[in-house]
């Protein structure tokens, strides 16, 4: 059994460390935080195959550029003049064409059914504290051609085999009976679940932490000792952690860390907001996609959180309040009649989606280092192949084959 360095205590670390444990693996999670908080904290909560597409289509670029226009749009690039901004834009363009999204379908789907089983088993095998629900997810719309396309989403869903259902505005709301909907109709995907990531990634770092996984808190990841095409040590604020294997799960933070390796990885920080509402009177049944407007609503217990707009402003740009409310008018929007104030700023959490330019994760060996993975680049399915990534990983490290072709997510594939 080896002794794996986990630099990264994310959902895709975390996930990868209880994977490692369970096959006998000695694990130390190094984070520079104390994983209270962050982007696997609170986020949207969804586990969904029902996201096969990847982020980079085609229109995309037309929409976003017509989104940047507006302050309150669901999508933003703030306008800057940056080598690795650059790079990531022209191969996100590269990849926004109806042939790269249609080969990208099928791994997506294998990986994100894969983690969907796991995630049931993770719930079974650690417990239910973290209020998974495994009741579907609502694709709710307005207008008449988000309508259309939704349709056709579902057709394409059908294809690979996902059961949906095409509901109109009265179904809906017969499914919402505690809170007026306005809608046009919706879809619901039954194969979706959700939880409350903060619950989960607490419970998760406790049942690690009590099988006898380590981590090192605090601690800050400044470089690496390498020996022979391998790497020894990690080293950080806190001192150097010694390990047979290494695997970086950083999120956005990842390019900053493969750098001191030389590996190059094209990611930029995709920023989102949330709100969430405790003990409502009154509280959705159902997650839903708010599709016109990008918003995810996910009722959590008795809570409700609402989260949504992608930010492309860099790791350390300020709190844009326009953009968090306009996740909640589009709240109000749909669901008129939900008790709910805007919150003080305090209350804002934001955290950072970490981008591929394809919206495919890098998930393998990096090729220079014998003991190197990398599994990062989630972008906004972080939480829904956090389960599968960690196999995988475990997978890597114990030299055996993976639970699927991992080929597409080819860490050096834009090299
Ligand atoms: C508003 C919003 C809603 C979302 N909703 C969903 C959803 O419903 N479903 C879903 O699947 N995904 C969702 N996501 C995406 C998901 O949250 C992310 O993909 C996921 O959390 C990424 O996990 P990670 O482990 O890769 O990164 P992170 O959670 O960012 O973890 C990386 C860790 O690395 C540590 N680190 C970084 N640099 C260093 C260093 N130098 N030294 C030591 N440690 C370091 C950080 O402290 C951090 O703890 C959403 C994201 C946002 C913003």
């Amino acid at each position: 059994m080896s002794k794996v360095v986990i630099a990264g205590g994310g959902v895709i670390g975390l996930c990868s460390a209880y994977y490692l444990l369970k096959e006998g693996h000695d694990v130390t999670v190094i984070d520079r935080g104390d994983i209270t908080d962050g982007t696997s904290f609170g986020n949207a909560g969804y586990v969904s195959p029902s996201h096969f597409i990847p982020l980079a289509t085609p229109g995309i670029i037309a929409k976003g550029l017509r989104w940047m226009l507006s302050s309150s749009s669901p999508f933003y690039i703030k306008p800057r003049l940056n080598a690795d901004l650059i790079k990531w834009g022209m191969n996100f363009w590269k990849s926004s064409n109806k042939e790269t999204v249609e080969r990208h379908i099928p791994p997506m789907n294998a990986i994100l059914q894969l983690s969907r089983r796991l995630q049931s088993e993770i719930k079974e095998d650690i417990g239910n504290s973290f209020r998974m629900e495994e009741i579907g997810c609502f694709m709710l719309y307005k207008q008449a051609a988000t309508e259309k396309h939704e349709i056709e989403m579902a057709e394409q869903a059908a294809e690979l085999g996902i059961e949906t259902k095409i509901l109109s505005a009265a179904e809906v709301q017969a499914m919402e009976p505690d809170v007026e909907v306005n809608v046009r109709g919706g879809i619901i995907y039954p194969i979706d679940c959700h939880l409350h990531p903060g619950d989960f990634m607490r419970s998760m770092k406790n049942y690690l932490h009590n099988r006898g996984v380590k981590f090192q808190l605090n601690s800050t990841i400044t470089g690496f000792e390498k020996s022979g095409g391998k790497i020894s040590a990690v080293v950080t604020s806190q001192g150097t952690i010694a390990g047979d294997e290494f695997i970086l799960a950083a999120g956005s933070w990842m390019p900053l860390i493969t750098r001191m390796l030389g590996v190059e990885l094209i990611m930029q920080a995709g920023k989102g907001y949330s709100m969430t509402f405790k003990s409502m009177k009154k509280n959705l049944r159902y997650p839903a996609i708010l599709v016109d407007d990008r918003v995810a609503m996910t009722p959590m217990g008795a809570d409700l959180r609402m989260g949504g707009t992608m930010e492309i402003s860099g790791l350390d740009s300020p709190m844009l309040i326009k953009r968090a409310q306009a996740i909640f008018k589009a709240s109000r929007n749909y669901y008129p009649g939900l008790e709910v104030n805007f919150p003080s700023t305090d209350q804002i959490w934001s955290g950072l989606r970490p981008l591929s330019p394809d919206g495919l994760p890098y998930i393998g060996r990096a090729g220079k280092y014998k003991n190197l993975v990398i599994a990062g680049g989630h972008a906004m399915l972080g939480l829904s192949l956090a389960a599968a990534t960690g196999k995988i990983a475990e997978e890597l490290i114990g030299q055996r084959k993976t639970s699927i072709d991992i080929s597409a997510f080819d860490v050096h594939r834009f090299a």
